[in-house]
């Protein structure tokens, strides 16, 4: 995205009928800014970086405790995603989480070992193919790590943060809640490997909410570029400072990216929540994510590991709002 290019222009002599090609260059964004007008994004896109195999009762709704299922569930539900969304906006490239990186699964020392290895095993099984990184699929739309403006990440699990080695040259986007989660004890039986996070070399922005007003029931949220476009939401309960991305395009569906507030948006719309989190919190993100809906018709959500993800994506984009 924004790369500078040779357009080929014809235009017609002044002297005569003679067509003159004129090699011009121009930035790719600005042709995208015209062709769309007043909508600041372009393109909303998803990608995902391997597939993750998760309990039945993780998905939901369950009423077994959830360390009893940890422990005791013998099955596995079918590869689901693992989503990345790549949002192409006006002021610079846009991810929404970035994946897990390849080396969970090629180097042995990447996950903890002892107890919280053996929780680590029981909760996931990934696979991840070598033409699965961020790189390759970023590659597939035309795009390069060192493109991306802006990664905001939901939360800081593996799954989520998983690209951070390539992405040394955006700003990464966190909620101070979860970054002050990340630093209590326990971080890693807690899903936050701080090894694989605070890495050397890259450009944190910790955000809190500030109030807004136009995006009741939330009281509060981020204007991530300032233009009412990308919208961060508090939606606590999978983690304390789990965000969620609301992305508003005139004349398109809106959407809202969720993360792991839910992992099938039919069960969300029905006021269901996952298996795993803190149960009180999700009740509450939940009804205000199916509030908003009633407030923004049409608003599609979009989570990281629902494997209806790309299709509702798609259709979203076919359908005026
Ligand atoms: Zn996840």
């Amino acid at each position: 995205m924004c790369q500078s290019g040779p357009v080929l222009t014809s235009i017609r002599s002044p002297a005569g009928s003679a067509l003159t090609i004129v090699d011009t260059t121009y930035m790719s964004c600005n042709l995208i800014a015209m062709t769309h007008d007043n909508d600041p994004i372009a393109n909303v896109s998803v990608l995902s970086t391997g597939s993750v195999r998760i309990r039945p009762e993780h998905v939901g709704p369950t009423r077994k405790n959830t360390y009893v299922w940890l422990a005791t569930s013998r099955r596995w539900t079918a590869p689901r995603p693992i989503n990345v969304y790549v949002i192409e906006h006006r002021d610079g490239l846009v991810l929404f989480d970035t994946g897990q990186d390849r080396a969970s699964v090629t180097d042995p020392d990447y996950f903890p070992g002892g107890v919280n290895g053996v929780i680590y095993d029981r909760l996931a099984r990934f696979e991840i193919g070598r033409e699965e990184t961020l790189s390759r699929g970023l590659a597939t739309l035309g795009h390069r790590p060192s493109d991306v403006h802006t990664a905001v990440v939901s939360h800081l699990h593996q799954d989520h943060m998983g690209g951070l080695p390539e992405l040394a040259g955006a700003e990464i986007v966190v909620s101070e809640e979860e970054w002050r989660s990340m630093r209590r004890p326990l971080a890693a039986a807690r899903g936050f490997l701080r090894d694989h996070i605070e890495l050397p070399g890259l450009r944190w922005r910790r955000v809190t909410p500030e109030p807004l007003d136009d995006v009741a029931p939330f009281a509060d949220g981020h204007d991530l570029f300032g233009d009412g476009s990308l919208v961060l939401l508090p939606t606590p309960g999978h983690t304390p400072g789990s965000l969620s991305m609301l992305v508003r395009r005139p004349g398109r569906a809106p959407l809202l990216l969720v993360g792991d507030l839910t992992y099938d948006a039919g069960l969300l719309a029905a006021g269901e929540i996952p298996g795993v989190g803190n149960k009180s919190q999700l009740r509450r993100a939940v009804a205000d994510v199916n509030a908003l809906r009633d407030r923004l018709p049409g608003l599609t959500v979009l989570a990281a590991h629902d494997p209806a993800a790309a299709e509702l994506l798609a259709s979203a984009d076919s359908v005026a709002a």
